[in-house]
């Protein structure tokens, strides 16, 4: 046996370049995690919100590596635990749920919003979290106002969880009577540096009705009703949309600024040919 015969190649070697490479193409966010993942970016939105899963350890686990937090702050999202004997049908997990929700808000008196998020053990054991949040309310509002929506690797992925959250707090937006001064919504979460600037931007160009979907703050939400025209920020936000169609509110169109499709646009833009006055 000579040295080289040590050595199994793991691959064959081909020499045709990149030319030969598949080709790997997007099919919808199907590869991705599950709607949880939207609560990374929205507890740092919405500060005085809080966000309680009702999940299992994993989702628990996805939720703490996906977010972190560091050790002297105090965390605005957390899970309650759906362990075995809630999935044997040993314990009534809507008693636990107030039970946890109580604590929970005893102990954080600075909490306006509180986010009941499903997951798939919620889901797989019919834990009803829209009675959780109505029961819940008729306690602790107008204090604290309880919502749900689903996060559920089952229902949702990724960018959903936004989606879901947001298309949940539509219906608690104050309304906007039918005479009132036609306003703009930016709806999406946006880092607030970028919201500063768009502010700045629209102040600029003389739009001084702007408000954005979720405020920093839940007693900041923008109101809405038929003199609301709404921009989606992010391409993916379909049931907010048709939330606040429900509500009056009429789209404007434009392009996104992520994505494919703006892909597309900036592409062709570069590529398309300068007018001919500029030449
Ligand atoms: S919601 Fe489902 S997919 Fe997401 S972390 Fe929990 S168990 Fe996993």
């Amino acid at each position: 046996m000579n040295a080289n015969d040590r050595f199994i190649a793991l691959q064959p070697q081909t020499h045709t370049g990149c030319a030969s490479a598949p080709v790997l193409k997007e099919r919808g966010q199907r590869e991705v995690f599950c709607g949880l993942t939207g609560i990374v970016w929205l507890h740092r939105k919405i500060q005085d919100a809080f966000f309680l899963v009702v999940g299992s350890r994993t989702c628990a686990h996805l939720i703490q590596s996906a977010a972190g937090v560091m050790i002297f702050a105090e965390p605005r999202f957390a899970t309650a635990i759906i362990d075995e004997r809630d999935l044997a049908g040993l314990a009534d997990a809507q008693d636990e749920l107030d039970r946890v929700v109580t604590r929970l808000l005893e102990r954080r008196g600075e909490i306006r919003t509180l986010f009941l998020v499903g997951s798939c053990p919620s889901e797989v054991i019919k834990l009803d979290l829209s009675r959780a949040a109505a029961r819940l309310n008729q306690r602790f509002a107008p204090q604290v106002r309880v919502l749900n929506y689903s996060g559920s690797g089952i229902e949702t992925t990724f960018t959903q969880g936004e989606d879901a959250c947001l298309a949940a707090l539509v219906p608690t937006l104050p309304a906007a009577p039918a005479d009132a001064r036609a306003s703009l919504v930016v709806v999406g979460a946006l880092a607030d540096v970028v919201e500063d600037q768009f502010s700045r931007l629209f102040a600029q160009i003389g739009l001084g009705h702007v408000a954005f979907l979720p405020a920093r703050r839940s007693d900041a939400m923008p109101a809405v009703g038929p003199n609301t025209r709404y921009l989606l920020a992010q391409p993916f936000l379909a049931d907010t949309a048709r939330a606040l169609e429900r509500r009056g509110a009429r789209r404007i169109a434009a392009p996104f600024p992520l994505g494919v499709e703006a892909l597309n646009i900036r592409s062709r833009n570069r590529l398309a040919p300068p007018p001919a006055a500029e030449i």
